[in-house]
């Protein structure tokens, strides 16, 4: 078993253990990960660039925080497609080749120039 493997079946106990399964909906999951999202999003939100560049030096609580907001998006994208049957790595690995053809790099300079 890879750690991959551990982590989801380990989150399948937590879930099962806690009879939530009856309530894991692709539909609420998908809505719990937003607001874990947003709640991520709080941490950054008024930061200035500067300060986030710097954020585990000056604001140790905040990049904890971060690091544990980015887990639970994280476990709920597991937990969403484990509901599912889709195997989340290979969907991942699907998805950067789709990305590799629909964001050329020329066209990503391009568009970069023209942000600037
Ligand atoms: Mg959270």
């Amino acid at each position: 078993m890879d750690r991959w493997e551990a982590i989801r079946n380990k989150q399948r106990q937590f879930v099962k253990e806690r009879d939530w399964e009856r309530f894991h909906s692709p539909k609420n999951l998908s809505m719990a990960l937003a607001a874990e999202a947003a709640e991520l999003m709080e941490i950054f939100m008024w930061m200035e660039k500067e300060q986030i560049e710097k954020l585990a030096e000056k604001f140790p609580e905040k990049f904890e925080h971060s690091k544990q907001e980015i887990a639970d998006v994280f476990l709920y994208c597991l937990r969403i497609a484990d509901v599912l049957n889709i195997d989340l790595l290979a969907a991942v690995e699907e998805k950067m080749v789709l990305n590799e053809k629909k964001h050329s790099i020329e066209k990503a300079l391009e568009l970069n120039k023209s942000l600037m």
